[in-house]
């Protein structure tokens, strides 16, 4: 199994005010908050590209929805802040599956309909995943330095669910707490981290049979 290796730069250093910006390789879709690879200063370090610095990460709706995020976290709004978050991390997933099937040669079509087959969270990430890397999502995350991160995500998404709905095994959830919103927001950073590694690790080839920035 190819190990993953961490290019230097790869990742921001984490300041948990705004979102980070990170530089998508036209080539190959690697990541990297390296701004020498958006100035076209350096090349892709995987595929040998020249970056064109107009294609960042994380996409626009994504960015909007992180500011509103952090508004609600700085005005103590811990219910919001957890059910966005979740709506946030729920988005991103979506996301990198896409860019999997995407360098997997699958069009549009195919990736709505395998997208639109398995809308469940926990399907995606317990059936979708491995089938698409060869991987369990715990065992890639854990690879990649995350290991807490799916264990968390998931105790988060249960006390989301038991607050929205009233579950007959663990009986109603009053509110959440500060502490939950905290939790949220240390996954939601995290969640940019995880994401660009395992973009790195499952999309981004040496040799792409088609340019990242044609496929549709
Ligand atoms: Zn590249």
């Amino acid at each position: 199994m190819k190990k993953s290796r961490q290019i230097k730069h790869t990742l921001h250093k984490r300041d948990s005010e705004t979102a980070p910006l990170y530089f998508e390789c036209p080539k190959c879709g690697f990541l990297t908050a390296d701004e020498r690879f958006g100035a076209d200063q350096i090349l892709c370090p995987v595929c040998s590209a020249h970056g064109d610095g107009r294609r960042t990460f994380p996409p626009e709706r994504l960015r909007r929805l992180d500011t509103r995020i952090r508004k609600y976290q700085r005005d103590g709004e811990h219910e919001i802040v957890v059910i966005l978050v979740e709506t946030f991390l729920e988005s991103i997933l979506e996301d990198i599956i896409d860019r999997i099937l995407t360098a997997r040669g699958a069009d549009v079509t195919v990736r709505e309909v395998v997208l639109d087959g398995q809308r469940a969270i926990g399907a995606r990430i317990g059936r979708l995943f491995p089938h698409l890397t060869g991987e369990v999502f715990e065992d890639a995350a854990s690879e990649l330095g995350y290991r807490d991160f799916p264990r968390r995500w998931r105790d988060l998404r249960s006390a989301r669910n038991a607050f929205i709905h009233d579950s007959p095994f663990r009986g109603p959830q009053e509110s959440l707490t500060a502490r939950d919103g905290i939790t949220a927001m240390e996954l939601l950073d995290q969640a940019y981290e995880l994401f660009v590694l395992l973009n790195n690790r499952f999309v981004a080839h040496e040799k792409p049979d088609v340019p990242f920035c044609e496929r549709g």
